[in-house]
């Protein structure tokens, strides 16, 4: 990828998707293959008037030797340092950006098991300086392209024509070489998905309901008064508007917590901490998973689904449609960042709490109370099926298409 496109994209990241303000401090994470990028977007950031740049590398090949290498008790643990780190970063509340180019394989292979115990002991110490931060801080998360993904993406593919190839669908998917400002590109973007969500909050739908061939079949529960987002987000303490995933396609809100009924098909291989999970439905009694069945991957899913309580309950549903750039490329990513734009999509697992307005004053019992998933993961899979309907049900009954086909709806605003 040439420097200018690649200076370009360190702009938009820091300037449309984590919009740095003069004064702030950014903690930057990025993988050790990154580092051209990196300190692009680090020169962005000090240009923007940053404080300081703060530079948490990673590794995916690391990560790997540890799981293989280090017992569960050793990963498990959080250390003081690290915790104190977590504390920190509630008080400095910094702009968090975060480049991924991991390898989607980089833990094929490794116990789900032991991830998933690794996981749940870190996130009981850390999960509260995490929900600290709700909508008290700006983040992005923008994807650069590495080797290892790229030849998963382009199998047979040399590997430096795949790396381009991944460059380029990147740079098509952010909208970054349309002729035309990527600030400007993004305004208009933005200014669309939040006419849409307008239109959702005007409609006040109390439920939704999903039908496609494939065999969804699926009904959910909407929190009365909660919001639908588009792209932005806005840190409510210095009302700065961002956008946090770069690309982004959907409009989303979190459903009614432990409110849903019938199958979800998959119509996307998912891919989950480092495992593929591929050709599987969910089957919801009364909002909880009751089963699942994977032709690809069914021991993570069903790892994946009792995590804790409430990663059998869904914490988002987005609406995507089938036109978006990264669905029309014809690519599965094995990225989450890009997949999840692909088409409609729910998530397993923890809500936003920002769909209340009232977020900011209510505890977390509250918020449960209130509907909003609680869950230490949030893992989107996708249900967007091509002939997808999506009918939105008003508090009298009355039913509105939202979706026809896997795309909008005429009607719809
Ligand atoms: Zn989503």
């Amino acid at each position: 990828m040439n420097q200018e496109l690649l200076q370009r994209y360190a702009r938009l990241i820091v300037r449309t998707g984590a919009n740095v303000q003069p004064g702030q401090r950014v903690e930057l994470c990025a993988q050790v293959d990154q580092e051209a990028l990196a300190a692009m977007i680090a020169q962005e950031c000090y240009a923007a008037g940053a404080q300081y740049v703060d530079l948490l590398w990673q590794s995916a090949a690391m990560d790997r030797l540890h799981y293989l290498h280090a017992d569960t008790d050793t990963l498990g643990e959080v250390r003081p340092w690290q915790e104190e780190r977590a504390r920190q970063r509630t008080e400095d509340l910094p702009v968090r950006i975060f480049l991924e180019s991991e390898d989607p394989d980089a833990l094929n292979g490794i116990d789900p098991g032991k991830l998933t115990e690794v996981t749940q002991r870190r996130q009981r110490v850390l999960k509260k300086y995490r929900e600290a931060l709700d909508g008290k801080h700006q983040w992005c998360i923008a994807a650069a392209a590495s080797p290892a993904w790229a030849t998963k993406v382009f199998p047979g593919v040399p590997e430096e024509e795949a790396v381009e190839r991944l460059w380029q669908a990147i740079v098509d998917c952010v909208y970054l070489d349309t002729g035309r400002d990527p600030a400007e590109v993004w305004a208009e973007h933005n200014a669309n998905l939040s006419r849409r969500a307008d239109w959702l909050n005007r409609m006040a739908f109390t439920s939704l309901e999903y039908h496609s061939a494939n065999g969804t079949d699926f009904t959910v529960g909407l929190i009365s008064g909660a919001k639908w987002a588009g792209a932005g987000d806005t840190n409510h303490t210095n009302d700065t508007f961002y956008v946090p995933n770069l690309p982004t396609e959907e409009v989303f809100t979190s459903p009614m917590r432990g409110v849903c009924q019938g199958t979800l098909v998959s119509v996307k291989p998912l891919s989950w901490s480092g495992q593929l999970i591929e050709d599987f439905s969910i089957t919801y009694e009364d909002g909880k998973a009751v089963s699942c069945k994977a032709r690809v991957g069914q021991e993570s899913l069903e790892q994946l689904l009792h995590m804790d309580e409430g990663a059998a309950m869904l914490g988002e549903v987005a609406l995507v449609p089938k036109e978006s750039p990264i669905n029309t490329s014809g690519l599965l990513f094995y990225s989450t960042l890009f997949d999840e734009n692909a088409c409609c999509h729910v998530a397993a697992g923890h809500g936003f709490p920002e769909v209340l307005d009232d977020f900011l004053s209510l505890s977390k019992e509250e918020l449960t109370a209130r509907g909003v998933n609680d869950s230490m993961l949030h893992v989107d899979y996708m249900v967007g099926a091509d002939d997808l309907s999506i009918t939105g049900v008003q508090a009298d009954g009355t039913r509105v298409p939202i979706f026809v086909d896997g795309t909008w709806a005429d009607n719809v605003g």
